[in-house]
Parts: structure tokens; sequence; C-alpha cells
């Protein structure tokens, strides 16, 4: 299953936002698939469709689907040198599929901050900075072989060298591999390289709990969102303390307390549904009377695949995947007035299934 690391330096609230997450997070023997293992931590994804479905078709049970968040302790400056968990480190980093990068936005005088004071964008590029590092020496490693054996007209090491001068350029520059433009054929290369900095990121902005109603009036906020900009990644604001109170409550509760300040979406939410997106990770959902219940799949993946989720006859027995989508469903009323509308379709095994995809799969045994 694909996972999102947290990562950040020492006394940014990592281990606070973690506990959250654990805390909200789903029994993991409903969701066997899911890793059982102290630093990873099982999130639900909140999801309105769900819901709406759940009242349309009135099923005796609902189930939400989940994904995956590790914790990665330890990086301080000079990780790529070995210092701190340096290597160990850098090697879980390697796992994950995904970086939610928690930075210190709150000022608070009884928490020492590792380098004196807070400043956000010093404290992305430190970090930024040990991955860069990591990278240059992969790459480094390579590139004289490669360029010999490029030298010898080897087609593959000729592309490969290619590739590695503008990565080498790039970290040079202390830009990450994700800035680097690659034709779809160099990326199958470079994914094989195993990089970190190539694996997408957002920013973590965790504030005060002054701040939560209204984070525009903090400049380090500020600062955050237009660094992320540049490196085109998301930004997500979140008080981490505040979120392990929240977690602590059941729905109901969490709706008032979220209601009294004025809040729509608590900010781990919005955390775990930007992660999942950034995890490229989408969601269809099947509809029965027994159950309603959401799917995760890879963005990309054909019919067949997307069965296969459920069970791996469902795969192999694959006929074909009735599908409505959500917003079509949800306009009929219900899935005969669907059908009548012509709304159902009958999809094969080329079909790409989308997010908010209803389907009932049929297949032999
Ligand atoms: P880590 O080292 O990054 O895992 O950081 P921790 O989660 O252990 O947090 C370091 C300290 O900052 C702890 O004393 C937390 O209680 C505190 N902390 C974390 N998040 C917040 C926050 O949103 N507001 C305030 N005031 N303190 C926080």
């Amino acid at each position: 299953a694909l996972t999102a690391g947290i990562v950040g330096l020492p006394n940014v609230g990592k281990s606070t936002l973690f506990n959250a997450i654990t805390k909200a997070g789903a029994e993991s023997a409903n969701y066997p698939f899911c890793t059982i293992d102290p630093n990873v931590g099982i999130v639900e994804v909140p999801d309105e469709r769900l819901n709406k479905l759940t009242e349309l078709v009135q099923p005796k049970k609902t189930v939400p689907t989940a994904f995956e968040f590790t914790d990665i302790a330890g990086i301080v400056k000079g990780a790529s040198k070995g210092e701190g968990l340096g290597n160990k480190f850098l090697s879980h980093i390697r796992q994950v599929d995904a970086i939610c990068h928690v930075v210190r936005c709150f000022a608070d005088e009884n928490i020492t901050h590792v380098s004196g004071k807070v400043d956000p964008i010093s404290d992305i590029e430190t970090i930024n900075l040990e991955l860069i590092l990591a990278d240059l020496e992969t790459v480094d490693k390579r590139v004289g072989r490669v360029e010999k054996m490029a030298k010898q007209k080897d087609k593959d090491a000729m592309i490969e060298h290619e590739i590695l001068v503008k990565l080498k350029e790039a970290f040079e520059s202390e830009l990450p591999a994700r800035t680097v433009e690659f034709t779809e054929e160099q990326m199958k290369v470079v994914k094989g390289l195993h990089l970190l900095t190539i694996k997408p990121v957002l920013y973590v902005a965790n504030v005060g709990e002054d701040d939560v109603v209204d984070p525009s009036e903090n400049p380090y906020v500020q600062q955050v969102r237009e660094f992320a900009d540049k490196d085109h990644a998301e930004v997500i604001v979140v008080c981490a303390k505040i979120e392990s109170e929240i977690a602590e409550l059941d729905d109901e509760e969490k709706a008032m307390f979220l209601q009294e300040l004025g809040i729509e979406e608590s900010g781990l939410d919005q955390l775990i549904r930007a992660t999942y997106s950034l995890l490229g990770l989408a969601t269809y959902f099947t509809a029965g009377v027994q159950e309603v219940r959401a799917w995760t799949f890879r963005k990309g993946m054909k019919a067949p695949e997307c069965a296969g989720i459920i069970h791996t006859d469902f795969e192999r027995g694959f006929i074909r995947a009735e599908t409505v989508s959500y917003e079509d469903l949800l306009n009929a009323g219900s899935m005969g007035a669907a059908r009548e509308a012509g709304k159902v379709r009958l999809e094969g095994k080329e079909y790409f299934v989308q997010d908010g995809d209803v389907i009932h799969f049929r297949f032999n045994v």
C-alpha cells in the first residue's frame, strides 16, 4: 500500500501530529492490507459522498477507505553525512511514496527551536538540502560508470547519462529532482534511481492555538505559502496540539467543537485528503444493501485491476463493470432510476476507473 512519510526538524510538532493521526485512526483490524507498525498510522479518508450514498442506499453497514502515514523521526542537519539517525532516516524516506513536511509556525518560548529561532523557510531548506545532497551522492555514484559506457555508444547508457547530468546540475543548484522536466521515457529511468527529491511533497504549517481560526494573520504561514508556490506544492495549516485534542472526540462532539471555532473542516481532515491526492490515490464505491463502501485505487488503474482490490477472483474472472458516476446516481435518486435514465454504463477491460465511480463488478467464478 502507498504511504506518506511525515518529516520535519525536531520540535516542530511531528509527534503531536502523528499522535493525532493514530488517535483519530482506524482500527487496523478493519484494514487487513495495512501495516501493523508503531510508526504507521492508519487514517480513514473523510468523504462526504460516502455519507450521501449511505442515505441513498440505507445499507446495513458503511465502510470508509483508509491509507497510511509513516512517522519518520530524526532528521537533523548533516543527515546526508550520517549525522543523527542519518542514513537510517534517509532509508525510511526512500520507502515512502510522498512526503508531508511539517514546519514549525508557532512561536512558543517554552519550546526550544533547534536553530534558535522560528524560521520556517530556513527549516524547510535545511531538510530539502539534506535530501538533495543524498540524491547528489546517488547520482555521483552512477555517473562515472555510465559515462564510460555512453562513450562506447551504449544506447541505454547514453540516455541515462543525459539524465544524470541534468539531475546533477539541478542538485548543484540546490533544486529537487521533482523540479526537473523529463520526457515520459526519461521518467522511467529516473524512477529506477529511487531519488528522495522526486517524491511529491506538501508542507504542513503547524500553527499555534491562536492562529487556527485565521492563519492568514500568521506571517510564518505566509512565508511557507510563498515558498511552496515556487515548489508547486500545497500547504496545509494545522494546529497539531488542537488536532490531538479533536482526535479524542466522537463525530458529534467533533462537529460541535469545529462549529464553535467556526471551522468547516479540521486541519487533519484537510491533510488526510490532500495527502491522499498527493499519493495519486482516488476512490470508487460499491453500493449494495448489505454494505456501502469506499475503495482506494491508484489513478490510472483499469477496471479489472480495480476489481482485484476487492478480491483477486474479481480480477481473474472479470467480465464487466456496471458503472455510474456518483453525481449521476445522486441526481437520479436510485440505482433503478439511474439505469432507466441510461446513466449506468457497461465498462470493459480497458476502462480507466474514475474518482467517484459507483461500480458493480460482474465476474465469472
Ligand atoms: P517533534 O520533535 O517534531 O516530534 O515535536 P513534538 O510533537 O514532540 O512537539 C515539540 C513540542 O512542541 C511539544 O512540547 C509539543 O507540545 C509542542 N507543540 C506541538 N505542536 C504545537 C502547537 O501547535 N502549539 C504549541 N503551542 N505547541 C505545540
